[in-house]
């Protein structure tokens, strides 16, 4: 059986978020508006989610870690966490994973090949969960970047810096509207020889740079309350036949990015590494 710890996180007022957000966000782009809006109807394209919103009951889930992929996969953790996944779906509220999340971390590689995607799942998994009900949300317009932050790192840094040791979570859903985006992807084997290092990581992952529109949903927590989270956590797609793990834009004074986010209420870790290290989590 995997361990479930449940954390419950600071959350501010969204209009509190607004002020704290459209701050940080202005040392970091040319052109920042960050307001409170009625959340689109995320049904529509380019979302095409199969929820309207991403309000009610919003969560994380924390699922596993990188220390079951690197340094080496851990195959016996396989068929543990498939079982994991449906012990405890009640705990977390299955239905969320299943149908009501609209922003959860899966890859794009899902679609290509099923046996990869229940094999990554398996191993780690950040993910925001709500109800999936329209409702008030924070948007956030931010165009050609100036600072060296990517759009998700400048939010997290900003909410850290301002929040200090009251960790907030955030998640939710942003369009990559102009420019061009640095992901990976993990190739099709997992590594047959040991990866220690950052650089052994890099050199395993295939990265690519895709072209915007690109649908994003990330997950970030402003300060890690003691449960070996990844702080962020960004997966993108496309209508075009591309996708990824977001890392950053390459094209900064061309990228427009469009967001709509909410602060988690509670973190739900689950099956958190017993042994760990702190490389491949970027
Ligand atoms: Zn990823």
């Amino acid at each position: 059986m995997a361990s479930v710890e449940k954390f419950s996180f600071h959350v501010p007022s969204l209009e509190e978020l607004v002020g704290v957000l459209q701050n940080g966000l202005k040392n970091n782009f040319a052109d920042v508006q960050v307001s409170v809006v009625d959340c689109p109807d995320l049904t529509k394209e380019p979302y095409a989610y199969p929820v309207k919103g991403i309000c009610g009951k919003p969560r994380i889930a924390e699922v596993g870690g990188v220390p079951y992929l690197i340094p080496l996969i851990n195959k016996k953790k396989f068929m543990p966490i498939v079982q994991t996944k449906s012990d405890h779906k009640p705990a977390v509220n299955g239905s969320y994973f299943a149908q009501i999340n609209p922003v959860d971390g899966g890859c794009l590689l899902e679609k290509y090949s099923k046996k990869y995607d229940d094999f990554g799942f398996a191993l780690l998994a950040n993910l925001f969960a709500s109800e999936g009900q329209p409702g008030k949300v924070i948007e956030v317009k931010a165009k050609g970047r100036t600072g060296k932050h990517n759009f998700v790192t400048c939010m997290r840094e900003t909410l850290k810096k301002h929040y200090g040791d009251k960790p907030i979570g955030m998640g939710g859903t942003f369009v990559v509207q102009k420019g061009k985006i640095k992901v990976h992807v993990m190739p099709p084997e997992f590594s047959s020889c040991p990866l220690t290092s950052d650089e052994d990581v890099n050199n395993w992952l295939h990265f690519f740079e895709i072209e915007a529109p690109l649908v994003c949903q990330p997950v970030f927590v402003s300060q890690d309350p003691g449960f070996d989270l990844r702080l962020e956590h960004t997966h993108c797609f496309s209508h075009h036949g591309v996708g990824g793990h977001y890392h950053y834009d390459t094209t900064p004074d061309a990228v427009e990015y469009l967001g709509y986010f909410l602060p988690a209420e509670v973190l739900y870790r689950i099956d958190k590494p017993k042994e760990t290290h702190t490389y491949g989590r970027d």
